[in-house]
């Protein structure tokens, strides 16, 4: 789950990392109220997910609550990337002295939870990795005993830190690690983590996003949703107990059964397909949640085919055909189909299927091969 600049930084505030003053506002009244709090030179940040804010207008520096008022406004009133801007951080402004990044992930195959850091801050870490790959430091932390100290030190000095200024970066990393194990996060992110001119460390954005299997221990977490941040087709299949996850190919699939949802996804790629979706729409489908299923595919404007892989055990293949053939009726879809059906009934179910105009397979490759085909007309 994504949660909001303006969250993720009351969290790190709990926690004792060194964010700026501030508050969220939704109208550019409220922003001028809290620049006057201030009062001082704010930023005006536009709390939406979308990366490089800066360059699209969406963050300002105001002087003075006038003006405060003036960009809060404009920003209010922006989209960035199609996402309307519904509320604006207002923070003390800081004279940057140097921009680090300081972020902590779960590297899945050193099986640990990792600390990356860079002197490169301010832009994105992927960029980093790509053109200046050795400029990002990390330490891995032993999940008994978290990351200690000493390992936060040495991510400093091989930033080329010293001193005071190695010394007080180290709390900050441990911290941040603490935020990403206490709330079950998936990222927790500083970028820019900043040394002022004045030689104080402040941490300028607030990034964080949760893992949604672990939300159920944290219900104050999971009060933090806003669907404005969420595709709406997750959303839907939130709704209708659908597990979806889009993907950048081309064929909609259609499947019951995760295994058999994930060996779909490879026998198209061995096809040469690419998937657009992983889709389960687990057992007993019925025709709502077919239909449901298929509007969420199709939704999906980059679908040029779908591609219907459905096992029928406890469920009957001629059930399953009669759902699929009510949901076509509803949604009228205006790309080609293909549909293999196995298991009980199938020859029922499959005579319904080309009764209503779709291509049938007998086997998985079969289909996959054919949906592939169709795509390359
Ligand atoms: P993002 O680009 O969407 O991640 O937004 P950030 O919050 O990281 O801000 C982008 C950039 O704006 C930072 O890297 C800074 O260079 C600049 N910025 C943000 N806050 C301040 C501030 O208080 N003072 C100054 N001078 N620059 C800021
Ligand atoms: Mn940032």
């Amino acid at each position: 789950m994504k949660i909001h600049e303006y969250q993720a930084r009351a969290i790190f505030a709990r926690f004792g990392l060194p964010v700026v003053e501030g508050d969220v506002a939704t109208t550019a009244q409220e922003a001028r109220a809290i620049a006057q709090r201030l009062g001082r030179a704010v930023v005006v940040k536009a709390q939406v997910h979308v990366g490089g804010r800066g360059k699209a207008g969406g963050i300002r520096l105001a002087h003075s609550p006038q003006e405060a008022e003036e960009v809060a406004g404009q920003i209010l009133r922006m989209e960035l990337k199609g996402i309307p801007v519904r509320r604006v951080l207002v923070a003390e402004a800081v004279e940057i002295g140097r921009e680090f990044y300081l972020g902590v992930v779960l590297d899945r195959s050193a099986r640990r939870v990792v600390v990356m850091a860079s002197a490169e801050g301010g832009i994105e870490i992927e960029a980093v990795a790509r053109e200046k790959p050795e400029a990002i430091v990390r330490a891995a932390a032993d999940p008994f005993l978290g990351l200690r100290e000493y390992q936060a030190r040495a991510l400093a000095f091989a930033m080329g830190l010293k001193d005071r200024q190695a010394l007080s970066f180290a709390p900050i990393a441990t911290t941040l690690y603490r935020v990403f194990v206490e709330n079950d996060a998936t990222l927790a992110e500083i970028n820019p983590l900043v040394l002022t001119k004045g030689g104080e460390w402040r941490a300028l954005d607030s990034k964080m996003l949760l893992d949604d299997s672990a939300l159920p221990r944290h219900p104050d977490l999971e009060s933090l949703r806003d669907p404005d941040t969420e595709d709406p087709a997750e959303v839907q299949a939130r709704a209708n107990d659908i597990s979806y996850v889009k993907l950048d190919g081309e064929i909609g699939c259609m499947v019951n059964g995760a295994g058999l949802a994930m060996s779909t996804m490879d026998t198209i790629k061995l096809y040469g397909g690419a998937p657009a979706n992983f889709l389960d729409i687990g057992g007993g489908a019925r025709a709502e949640k077919v239909a449901a299923a298929l509007r969420i595919i199709l939704s999906d404007p980059s679908v040029k085919a779908v591609l219907f892989n459905i096992f029928g055990g406890i469920t009957r293949c001629d059930e399953v055909a009669r759902g699929i053939v009510a949901a076509l009726e509803e949604v009228r879809p205006a790309v080609p189909m293909v549909a293999r059906l196995v298991g009980t009934n199938e020859e029922e179910g499959r005579r319904i299927l080309v009764q209503a105009r779709m291509l049938t397979a007998e086997s998985m490759a079969e289909a996959a091969r054919k949906v592939v085909e169709v795509i390359r007309g």
